[in-house]
């Protein structure tokens, strides 16, 4: 069982699946959307909040051969 919530860029929709983690209290750098580049929230008071992308849409790239 996790604390996982789920989280949905506001700017372009994408799908994220967020951690928080115990994390010292330093400065972390700045986190960005991986798809739109906006900002997302580092952190939730004394926890650093990690981000995974999550891809809805199956993809067709892998074409088997044989
Ligand atoms: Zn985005």
């Amino acid at each position: 069982m996790t604390d996982a919530t789920r989280f949905q860029c506001p700017n372009c929709d994408a799908q994220y699946r967020v951690v928080p983690v115990e994390a010292p209290p330093t400065p972390d750098a700045p986190l960005a959307c991986v798809s739109c580049g906006g900002p997302l929230q580092s952190r939730d008071g004394e926890q650093a909040l990690k981000y995974f992308r999550i891809d809805e849409k199956p993809r067709r790239a892998r074409v088997r051969k044989g």
